[in-house]
Parts: C-alpha cells; structure tokens; sequence
C-alpha cells in the first residue's frame, strides 16, 4: 500500500486518503491505530502521512508515522507547509502590527505564508479617502510592495466578486495549507470559494450540530481539486510570545536578516547597541520604519511576559 494522509481523527478512528488516487474516487480508509502508538510518546495526527494495511472488513491499520516536517499545535496539525494569512483591506480595519505579529508567530514555525488581503471589493478608489476606515487602491498598493519587498507572496483577493480564489488554490497545489487571521476576516468566505459541493456540505452539517458547543471540535483536511489539503478550521487564533523569545524575534523579522550579520555584536537586539546595521537599515529606509516599531514593541511584550513569570 502508498502511504496516506489522515485527514480526520475521531473517537479512536484515523481517516486515512490514500496518495495518487483521483478527488473523484476517493475513498477515505477508516483506520485504527496500532497498539503500538499507545505505548510510545507519539500520537497520530491529523495531517500525518502514514503506511497503513487494509483489514478484512474494508477498514485499516495504521502502522508508522512517516517523519514530520512541521506539527503545529493550534490547531493540531502535522505537515502543514503553506499558512494562508488573511487580512481584509477593511471591515475589521487592516491592522498592520497585528498582521506582523501573525508574520512573527508563522516565521517561527518555519511555514511558508501567503499573505491575502481579502474584501477587495470595498476598496475605495478615491486617493483622497475622507473616511479614515477607507482602504484606497493607493494605500494597498502601498502595504502590497512594502511586504512583497520583505520578499512575501502577496494577493489580493475578494469572495463577493470571486478574485483572487484561483491563484490561493495554486498555492495550495500538492500542499497541506492552513488559513490563519483574526475573526471576520473572511477566511471562511474563502475557504467556501475554494471547495467543492461535497465538502460545504460537510461543513453546514457540522454547523448545524453546533459546532460551537464543542470545546474540542474535530480539526478536518478538506481536499482540494488540485491534490492539496486545507483544514477547515483557522489556525494561530492565540497569539501570544510565550514561544518566541527576545534573542529569536529578529530571526522572524526576513528583512532584518542581511544587515543584522553586520551588527558588531553577535545576538544584537538592534536596540540601543553600537554599530547596529538594523539601525542603520531603518534610518537608511531600506527596512520600513513601521516593521521596525513593530519589532520593539513585540521586544518589550516579550519582556513583559519574562518579568512577570
Ligand atoms: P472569518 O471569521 O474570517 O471566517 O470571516 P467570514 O468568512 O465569516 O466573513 C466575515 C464577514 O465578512 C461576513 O459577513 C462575510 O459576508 C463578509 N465577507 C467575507 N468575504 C467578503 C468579501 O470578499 N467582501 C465583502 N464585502 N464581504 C466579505
Ligand atoms: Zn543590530
């Protein structure tokens, strides 16, 4: 047998897709998990590919956990190699330190990430926009070459007029991807866009059920046309620094990376020390200045959070 993927894990049952075979033909294996994995430290999760043998009664065994190359915690999902991250250009406002600290959490995992700026459609043409709330083409154009510079994926997209869904499916293409933003946002509006008749279905069952009502709620792979998987619930919902810490936090900035081998010290913290070549990029307006202000304001909340543990 090909190794398989589980994409759902319930009471006791791994639902393993099997590699190479066709969305039209599908056919989840429902599998137990071996004895064996109760006595070891490792668990099967979701997202984990697997080797797996077909019993007699049409269901399986999962037998070993193929290596992982992520494992993220919330939600718990193994494998996960591209983070969608989803801002809406307004309605919640786009919020730009809230957007970096989403950057910093999803840099430490060491996923890759694609950054969406969704609701395109209510983006105002008028470069002078009156209204403070107003998201102007200008403006995103503006925060659009700030993060592709960083050297980011950017799109822009919009679930009411349908733009942008197709080049987050190629993203996804042969992946296992994760929507992450704040609530509101629109993830789920185009997480519908992008699957199937079958899978929306699944999806207004278990809101139907309450889904709400279940602290634990299930965390699903939904396949995709193109052989990637997406789970169909966010993730990085929390974000606190509890795992990054003071020296790690300027690894998570990419743009830092260059001038920061030229810092005098080794483990600067391009804070006050001589010679900081951050510094220096900042003032230099080769690192944006609001990346900059970001980065010591998540320094101080880490060490905030040290003094009072
Ligand atoms: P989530 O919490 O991130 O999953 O956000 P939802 O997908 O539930 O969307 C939140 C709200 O934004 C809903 O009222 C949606 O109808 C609305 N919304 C989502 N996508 C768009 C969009 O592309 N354009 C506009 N104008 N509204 C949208
Ligand atoms: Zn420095």
């Amino acid at each position: 047998m090909p190794p398989g993927t589980i994409v759902k894990a319930l009471s006791g049952y791994y639902y393993v897709l099997p590699e190479g075979v066709e969305l039209q033909e599908i056919n989840m294996i429902t599998c137990r998990g071996r004895g064996v994995f109760k006595n070891r430290k490792i668990t099967p999760l979701v997202g984990d590919r697997v080797m797996f043998e077909e019993t007699e009664n049409g269901e399986g065994t999962v037998t070993e956990i193929l290596p992982r190359t992520s494992e993220l915690i919330r939600p718990p999902i193994a494998n996960v190699n591209v983070v969608v991250l989803v801002f809406s250009v307004t309605e919640p406002v786009l919020n730009l330190q809230l957007l970096d600290k989403f950057l910093v959490h999803i840099e430490h995992t060491g996923i890759e990430v694609v950054l969406c700026f969704t609701k395109s459609d209510l983006l105002s043409g008028n470069s002078d926009a009156s209204a403070p709330k107003e998201m102007t083409i200008a403006e995103l154009e503006r925060i659009t070459k700030l993060y592709e510079g960083i050297g980011y994926t950017v799109l822009k997209t919009s679930s009411r007029l349908k733009e942008g869904v197709e080049a987050i499916l190629h993203y996804l293409e042969g992946a296992v991807g994760v929507f992450a933003g704040q609530s509101g946002v629109g993830k789920s509006s185009l997480l519908n866009e992008m699957i199937s008749g079958r899978n929306l279905e699944t999806n207004e069952i278990s809101q139907r059920l309450g889904r709400g009502k279940h602290t634990t709620r299930h965390v699903e792979l939904l396949p995709l046309n193109n052989g990637g998987l997406v789970a169909d619930t966010p993730g990085f919902s929390q974000l606190d620094f509890m795992e990054v810490d003071a020296e790690s936090l300027g690894s998570c900035f990419k743009e830092f990376a260059e001038a920061a081998e030229g810092c005098r010290f080794r483990g600067c913290l391009h804070l006050h020390e001589p010679d900081c070549k951050v510094r220096d990029a900042v003032a230099e307006g080769t690192i944006a200045a609001s990346r900059y202000d970001h980065y010591l304001l998540f320094l101080g909340e880490i060490k905030d959070r040290k003094r009072r543990y």
